[in-house]
């Protein structure tokens, strides 16, 4: 049966080399289309939204690089393969292309295609796989698999100059065989089968051992760390991370929890008392990836927050549309209006930044001020880009 979160989107010139390539993704699960023209491709990126894209480089009359273009312009998340007769180089250039426009390749096929080949290659980027289980997850917490990567959040101490005093903890399962694997995978499945408290005490502790190491070496950061909503469900979860910072001697307001609005509000009763209990002990509240429909306004008003994270949506278009400035102002001014931080998220450029500090956004984050890393990379990151704002 084709599974909704798998759809496979072919397309290549050879209508016989299509339906190969289909043929091999359904047996594996996978929901599949597939065409021989660019037109028709435009049109399935947008109404089949693929979550993997096989593509053929050298078609006639249309060009595979283009069609890379256009999957980066519409910020594609799909997974995409190139395949082409041509050498090796070639296909390694392509990918370098498609990364340049902030695609997922998952590598090249060299024709003629070979079955196994191109299976194993599809069971990496199949969704809900053999491998990625909730028995596996649990055994890859039992193992301490799950590491924490850390990205530098900079403070506008200044006009113009930015300097990082704290972090967001991001989660990575690195797992045996494949790798290092993405929290948009895991944590669903964490929060479906009875895990997420676990991954998350966990994220915490390392965060906090992590703080302390830093602290002995004379690096001074505050820690964000992301709740999944399910927890603000939990009555007993505020004491508990209460006592887990007070058991390694870690100030709460130095620890900031990052929080999202599911689809599904849990009992809003509940997560007012949680979140309240939370503010209280002096932990920091976050509302994450705001404007996109996980928060929402009503949540910014009822909820004792103390910092508003705008989504790296706006962030990414304040060039490109006018309006996404206009968003990103009013966010700002909407967050100081409620006495609340404003932090901008998706930050990759200098522009973007000055734009930022032009608005009096109160903190920023993104790959221009540094990607996540490993705690020990972090501290040499944010000593360097401490050391150079004036
Ligand atoms: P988030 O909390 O909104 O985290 C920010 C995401 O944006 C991170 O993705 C980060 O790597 C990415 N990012 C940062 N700067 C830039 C930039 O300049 N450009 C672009 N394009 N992206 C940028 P990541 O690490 O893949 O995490 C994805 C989401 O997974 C997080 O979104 C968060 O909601 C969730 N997550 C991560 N760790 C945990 C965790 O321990 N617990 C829970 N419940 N959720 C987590
Ligand atoms: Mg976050
Ligand atoms: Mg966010």
């Amino acid at each position: 049966m084709p599974d909704q979160e798998n759809r496979l989107l072919v397309i290549d010139d050879q209508p016989d080399l299509c339906e190969f390539i289909s043929e091999a993704a359904l047996s594996m699960g996978f929901e599949t289309m597939a065409v021989t023209e660019p037109d028709a491709f435009r049109r399935a990126v947008q109404d089949f939204q693929p979550t993997v894209v096989v593509l053929d480089l050298q078609m006639p009359g249309a060009d595979g690089i283009e069609l890379l273009r256009y999957l980066g312009e519409r910020g594609s998340k799909a997974q995409v393969l190139v395949a082409s007769g041509m050498d090796q180089r070639v296909l390694a250039t392509a990918e370098q292309i498609g990364r340049s426009q902030g695609l997922s390749m998952l590598g090249a096929l060299q024709k003629p295609i070979l079955l196994n080949d191109l299976e194993t290659t599809l069971r990496r980027c199949l969704r809900g796989d053999t491998l990625v289980t909730p028995a596996a997850l649990a055994a890859a917490l039992d193992k301490r698999e799950i590491l924490v990567h850390y990205q530098p959040k900079a403070t506008r101490v200044a006009p113009g100059k930015w300097i990082v005093e704290g972090v967001e903890a991001l989660a990575r399962w690195n797992h045996a065989q494949l790798g290092f694997i993405s929290p948009a995978r895991f944590i669903p499945l964490a929060e479906k089968n009875g895990l997420i408290r676990r991954l998350t005490e966990q994220v915490l502790e390392m965060s906090l051992a992590q703080c302390r190491t830093w602290d002995a070496a004379g690096l001074q950061l505050s820690v964000a760390v992301n709740l999944s909503p399910q927890l603000l469900n939990d009555l007993s979860f505020p004491d508990q991370v209460a006592r887990m910072a007070a058991q390694v001697g870690a100030d709460a307001r130095r620890v900031i929890f990052e929080v999202t609005e599911s689809a599904a509000m849990f009992d809003p009763s509940t997560t007012m008392d949680v979140l309240t209990r939370m503010r209280v002990k002096n932990f920091g509240l976050s509302i994450d990836d705001f404007g996109t429909g996980y928060s929402s306004l009503k949540q910014l008003y009822l909820m004792p927050f103390s910092e508003l994270k705008i989504d790296t949506s706006f962030v990414r278009d304040v060039f490109a549309h006018e309006d996404a400035r206009t968003m990103v102002e009013t966010m700002i001014l909407l967050a100081h209006k409620l006495r609340l931080t404003a932090c901008a998220e998706g930050v990759e450029s200098q522009e973007v930044l000055d734009f930022l500090d032009s608005v009096s956004c109160d903190r920023a984050q993104g790959y221009f001020i540094g990607r996540p890393m490993l705690g020990t990379a972090l501290e040499l990151a944010v000593r360097e880009w401490n050391a150079k704002q004036k």
